[in-house]
């Protein structure tokens, strides 16, 4: 081998080059602040037609700039959603904490398998875990947990758990032939059912308990479906509450989930199912527990207030709960993937284990050391961990208190505004979130009285055929007409979660989840509605 070119090599791709490095990411940081100044719509459009059709690899080893322009392109063409028009959905802009906590962790590539491959950061993870479990669970004794790649697999190590408890040894002997069943909401995330399908339960075999309509699971249809199953001892694996659903917001009612769970569970003699909560959205609000509404040291509108002590009451909800999801990467405004799956008893673990003979692992000290044990993952990064460490001491929890109470000032006012339209309808009226769910109708027509009607189950099916599709045909016509200038980008959902008599229903959606948002930005929302 010609070693003066392997030298080369090594020297040019695998020692710290602090010039080069440094240069191009500086490069790459004011491409991307270049961005502040397109507005979102101006992002340049793809090329599918030729990403199969041309691969690509180079002959010659190169530099470190070859690397920068051959992505180049994909990285210009990504838009950052830093733009406080962007309110589609629950992602916003990620913080810089957050980016200075990932760097810092690419530059050292953990793996969080074992602590002999990640040394402290397998430290940093357990830090991580229990600043969250104590916020969620408000101040808990022996909580634990690890980061996965999304709310999806945190859900499904929940359920997962839940599965072992009633099926003692699923992990080697599988179900079997017997019918499992997992139980979540209608407004529930899909990834329910992504993980029902995934662990062998089967998406048939997910039940959806319908809403009321401020998105909460009926307590009286899952008391009902809970006697149903257990009259023919169905085993009932977990139940998937939802805090914070993804399109209205809305809250499952922990606490009393929890006791009828263990009500019924014992009228039947059957095991209780794992409570898991997916506050994949939600969990931010736990940094609202603490605030003083009486002092007020922040100075919240009165408004605003009522939302934080109704909050409030919802996040003591949490404390029942058996595991939570935590999506940083969504209402945290981390970077991707940061998702905490968190157990409130350390000792549930040991229903993760590979083997019985491996569960006293989890009694002792060395837990911390070899999450692979228990773990989907082998290989898993600490970018989670850093994501969350590096932004919740670089904001600091008022600064978090202020970002999430100016998520609530601006849903609380684009939902303000649109009551006052009588041809439009706010769905999650009765939700304190960061999610705003309406319905635009033609001018003329009564959208309270046409949801009022649709609600009693008045509407024929002529006259639901005719008003729901003219919400979607106002959305398409504003996206059409809309200035990207000045116009919020809104998103669209075929079934915001409330479906009484099971009819679906539509709606225009707004998510605050970015922090340069304004007022001036709202009220043009209501204005472009007025002008259809
Ligand atoms: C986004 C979301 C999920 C899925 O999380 P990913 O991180 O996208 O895998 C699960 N549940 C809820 C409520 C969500 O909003």
């Amino acid at each position: 081998m010609d070693r003066r070119k392997y030298d080369e090599l090594v020297s040019t791709f695998f020692e710290w080059q602090q010039p080069a490095i440094t240069q191009i990411f500086s490069e790459l940081l004011a491409a991307a602040a270049a961005e502040s100044a397109m507005i979102p719509s101006a992002i340049m459009s793809q090329n599918y037609e030729t990403a199969r059709a041309n691969p690509e690899i180079h002959n010659l080893p190169g530099n470190l700039k070859d690397a920068r322009d051959v992505i180049f392109p994909y990285f210009w063409g990504t838009d950052s959603w830093n733009n406080p028009l962007h309110l589609e959905n629950v992602r916003g802009p990620a913080n810089n904490a957050s980016l200075i906590g990932m760097l810092a962790c690419l530059l050292k590539n953990p793996n969080l398998c074992t602590d002999r491959y990640s040394q402290r950061s397998n430290e940093l993870e357990v830090k991580a875990i229990t600043t969250l479990a104590n916020l969620i669970f408000y101040h808990t004794d022996d909580p634990w947990g690890v980061f996965t790649i999304g709310g999806t697999i945190s859900n499904l190590y929940g359920a997962k758990i839940g599965l072992e408890r009633v099926l003692p040894g699923a992990m080697r002997t599988g179900l079997g032939a017997e019918r499992i069943v997992g139980i979540s909401s209608q407004a529930s995330h899909y990834s329910n059912q992504t993980v029902a399908g995934w662990l062998g339960i089967g998406t048939e075999n997910l039940i959806e308990i319908p809403t009321d309509e401020n998105l909460s699971m009926r307590m009286d249809l899952l008391s009902e479906q809970l006697d149903a199953l257990y009259q023919t001892r169905t085993k009932v694996a977990y139940i998937c509450c939802t805090f914070g659903t993804t399109d209205g917001f809305g809250f499952d009612d922990i606490e009393a989930v929890h006791h009828l769970l263990h009500r019924k569970a014992a009228e039947y003699d059957m095991v209780v199912p794992q409570l898991h909560v997916d506050a994949a959205v939600g969990w931010a609000l736990s940094m609202l527990s603490d605030y003083d509404v009486g002092e007020n040291g922040l100075s919240f509108d009165t408004e605003i207030l009522g939302l934080v002590s109704s909050i409030q009451s919802k996040n003591q909800g949490l404390r029942f709960a058996d595991s939570v999801t935590i999506d940083f990467h969504k209402m945290g405004r981390g970077h991707y993937p940061a998702s905490a799956f968190i157990v409130n008893r350390r000792e549930d673990l040991k229903y993760l284990a590979r083997t019985v003979s491996d569960t006293p692992y989890f009694s002792d000290a060395n837990a911390s050391r070899d999450p692979a044990l228990f773990t989907l993952e082998c290989s898993r990064p600490a970018l989670g961990p850093y994501s969350v460490i590096a932004s919740l001491n670089g904001i600091g929890l008022t600064g978090w208190q202020m970002l999430l109470a100016r998520s609530l000032e601006l849903a609380h006012r684009l939902k303000t505004k649109l009551a006052q339209l009588e041809y439009c309808k706010v769905l999650n009226a009765g939700t304190p979130g960061a999610s705003v769910n309406w319905w635009v109708f033609p001018k003329g027509r009564n959208a309270e009285e046409i949801y009022q009607q649709l609600v009693r189950n008045e509407l024929t099916l002529e006259q639901r055929h005719r008003y729901l599709p003219e919400i979607r045909r106002l959305y398409d016509k504003r996206a059409k007409m809309m200035d990207s200038a000045i116009d919020a980008r809104l998103g669209f959902t075929t079934s915001f979660g409330y479906c009484p008599h099971g009819i679906d229903i539509p709606a225009w959606k707004a998510v605050f989840f970015n922090p340069k948002t304004t007022e001036a930005m709202v009220d043009r929302i209501v204005e472009s509605i007025e002008e259809l």
